[in-house]
């Protein structure tokens, strides 16, 4: 046998099937794991005792917006140093690409945050990876395709059904960004324009993607009062379609419909057990974060971000969005969640309501607080966000605990320093993966350690179709990482969220050290997964 480059001595190996961890040795060559066992007699260039540690294979971010950030943060701080090795992109119906050249400007409007470097340069998936792909990155990614930006790229922000040609031409954009390597598609049913398109719309492009084999992961139409009637919908596209299911940040919103993912939960056993593929996300917190024009009636974004910029500069336009806002008819997502539970987040402009509820903003400014969300709307240029303090913690032990669900931080690489710093964004970006070990592994035992671990490793990466990672064998890639499971926790909270976690001692990308000792080396080893 030919020297090790790396020998892992003396750790607690839990190999990411669910199975309890046992103490041996690990043997690394390249980028390849190429010996577990005893490996005491064997020569390495380099020996890492890890004995009294954990050593699991690299966490796989199921649910990631890390898309936008990535492009100036190569270096994935928040997410590598949570032992965050592989992260999967392209979620709730939004991804850079594909893009045609007529709307444009409809899909760059559309992104919260565009970072220096994301020129939009690209028109198909494969021009878009390749761009991705070229500064080099510290963990992996893999892209999904959201159907918003297929519906941007046929149609615009058109409130209506595609035409027969529309249509076609999102399926042919489908198939070909998974021919490019795209790993399924993603939809994000509550926001324009995603909310426009019905189920019969989503199952019929969702053929592309079953045909490249790929899978449907679904922001659902409902995650409050309509939560099981969106379940359903998003296992009947995966039955008509014949394709595998993610329901994405599985979670039920709102004090009425606390308890509800219990139902859901139901749901997604009832499919299995029909022989459908269907599988979960969740992160472990009971706040949830988007932007905060998703409190707007969805037919406030119809011709896009500067068009309803346009209504809310109009009186009449901003009337109608008040009347639905403040009606208790409908479905208000505001009046449901409550203005003391809507933190303000990300702002550039209006530094004065960074990470304050909305009544204080409000109140602040001796205005409504539906005129405080206007008044943000307008100063931000439509481009801010909200925390919103709307989740059960009995409904989110349910979700870790059940088999068929695994994590997604539903964040994004960020970093203390450079763009975000002195925003306050969701904590899950910091936070997510030490969490579930630490706050729910280890304190609270709702999931046992392999369990746990086997939700962020083998189980994801089953789902994406990924064999050779995930698990700690003979012959897999050597996404590694080594944390102490006594000490494991986050430190990342809703007031200061910019913390790194503790006890996330060293992670390897590829067989390469990014995080040595508790510290970044530089290392960029990730690679760009494409699903072929
Ligand atoms: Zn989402």
């Amino acid at each position: 046998m030919s020297v090790l480059d790396l020998k892992i001595d003396g750790a607690t190996v839990v190999d990411g099937t669910g199975t309890a961890g046992a103490r041996t040795d690990v043997g690394v060559r390249d980028d390849r794991i190429v010996a577990v066992g005893d490996l005491s007699r064997e020569h390495a260039g380099r020996s890492l005792n890890a004995s009294g540690k954990v050593l699991a294979p690299g966490f796989i971010d199921m649910h990631s917006h890390s898309d936008w950030r990535l492009w100036e943060n190569r270096r994935a701080e928040s997410k590598i140093r949570q032992g965050v090795t592989t992260e999967v992109v392209g979620n709730c119906g939004f991804s850079p690409a594909p893009v045609s050249p007529e709307f444009l400007d409809d899909l760059r409007g559309f992104a919260l945050h565009v970072p220096a470097g994301m020129d939009f340069g690209w028109r198909t998936f494969d021009d878009y990876l390749s761009a991705f792909d070229s500064g080099g990155l510290a963990l992996n990614v893999a892209h999904l395709v959201g159907h918003g930006t297929l519906r941007i790229a046929a149609m615009g922000f058109a409130r209506r059904a595609p035409t027969t040609g529309e249509l076609a031409r999102m399926r042919s954009l489908l198939a070909a960004a998974m021919d490019d390597g795209a790993f399924g598609l993603s939809t994000g049913l509550i926001y324009a324009p995603g909310s426009w398109s019905d189920t019969a719309e989503i199952v019929e492009v969702a053929h592309a993607a079953a045909r490249g084999r790929g899978f449907y992961a679904s922001h659902m139409r409902g995650e409050g009062a309509t939560l099981l009637q969106a379940v359903t919908e998003a296992i009947t596209v995966g039955r008509e379609a014949n394709m595998p299911v993610q329901i994405s940040h599985l979670k039920a919103a709102g004090r009425p419909n606390w308890g509800k993912v219990a139902d859901a939960l139901a749901l997604i056993d009832a499919a299995r057990a029909e022989g459908l593929d269907v599988l979960a996300d969740a992160y472990p917190y009971i706040a949830s974060s988007t932007s905060l024009r998703t409190l707007l009636p969805d037919w406030a974004l119809e011709g896009g971000v500067e068009a309803m910029l346009g209504r809310l500069n109009d009186s009449g336009g901003r009337e109608r969005i008040r009347e639905a806002l403040v009606s208790t008819r409908g479905e208000s997502m505001a009046l449901r969640v409550g203005w003391e539970n809507i933190m303000i987040v990300g702002t550039t402009a209006r530094r004065d309501a960074e990470g304050r509820r909305l009544d204080e903003v409000a109140k602040a400014r001796k205005i409504e607080p539906v005129d405080a969300i206007f008044e943000l709307l307008l100063d931000e240029r439509g481009r801010v966000g909200v925390i919103l303090f709307q989740m059960d913690e009995a409904d989110l032990r349910r979700a870790l605990a059940h088999p068929a669900v695994m994590v997604g931080s539903d964040g994004s690489s960020l970093a203390p320093t450079g763009p975000t710093a002195g925003t306050k964004p969701h904590p899950r970006s910091y936070g997510t993966f030490p969490r579930v070990l630490g706050e729910y592994a280890r304190e609270q035992r709702t999931v046992s350690l392999p369990h746990a671990i086997h939700k962020m490793t083998g189980l994801p990466a089953r789902r994406l179709g990924l064999p050779d990672r995930g698990t700690i064998r003979v012959g897999a890639r050597a996404d590694l990482v080594v944390f102490d499971a006594r000490r494991v926790t986050d430190v990342a909270t809703f007031e200061d969220p910019h913390r790194y976690p503790v006890g996330i001692e060293h992670v390897l990308v590829n067989g390469r050290f990014v995080i040595k000792d508790g510290e970044h080396t530089g290392s960029l080893p990730g690679r760009v997964l494409r699903h072929l």
